[in-house]
């Protein structure tokens, strides 16, 4: 499936975000939003632009979008199906973006990135409940056993992000074992439960779409 594979960085200093794209670095000062690099491009007028509600609204699904990795067309159906279900749409939204099965090796800690995530996904390193899947955008439900497969336990990559997990424990919607490399799914995510996406605004989002 088509996807974005230009330089991580570029994409948060385009949104002046920070978007998480990168693993480790993004919590470290090396991280070139929180140095405060200036935009993609050398127009000093950049920063001087007004932007309308319109852009704001754009700007908003664009980081989201971004963070997690899709494309347009991708994540509008995510959009449609967040729509159809009961509640909020946007708090929908959110919830469905953080049940995709790359994202929820990534929280596990089995991948310092959605994008490693994804790799070890569709390479066929995880099952669920017990069967090999290998589509990125498989939707967890609530028990969902999540497991490195065994040939694949010694993997350098997956040992190496499951470090994090010391430092940083585990998400409230989720039960870790790192011995076994093995997670299950106690909950339904919510915004809530995740720092990063405290400077979203999805409400615009959902704006944007009803336009
Ligand atoms: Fe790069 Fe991560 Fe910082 Fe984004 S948040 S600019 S991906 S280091």
């Amino acid at each position: 499936m088509a996807r974005y594979t230009g330089p991580s960085c570029r994409q948060c200093r385009a949104e002046g975000a920070k978007l998480f794209l990168k693993g480790e670095r993004c919590f470290t000062n090396k991280c070139p939003v929180a140095k405060k690099a200036s935009p993609p491009g050398k127009d000093p007028r950049y920063r001087q632009r007004k932007i309308s509600d319109y852009g704001l609204q754009l700007r908003e699904k664009q980081k989201l979008k971004r963070m997690y990795g899709l494309l347009e067309k991708q994540f509008k159906l995510f959009f449609d199906e967040a729509e159809r279900l009961p509640g909020k749409t946007g708090e929908n939204l959110i919830t469905r973006l953080e049940r995709r099965l790359d994202n929820t090796v990534y929280r596990m800690h089995f991948a310092s990135s959605r994008k490693q995530a994804r790799q070890i996904v569709s390479h066929g390193h995880v099952f669920v409940n017990g069967k090999r899947v290998t589509i990125p955008s498989f939707i967890v439900k609530e028990n969902d056993e999540v497991v490195i497969q065994e040939s694949s336990k010694k993997m350098h990559t997956i040992k190496e992000s499951l470090k994090e997990y010391s430092r940083s424990g585990v998400y409230p919607w989720l039960q870790i074992d790192p011995d076994a490399m093995k997670g299950t799914v106690k909950a339904y995510p919510r915004k809530a439960d995740v720092n990063e996406l405290a400077e979203i605004n999805e409400q615009l989002i959902v704006e944007l779409y009803s336009r």
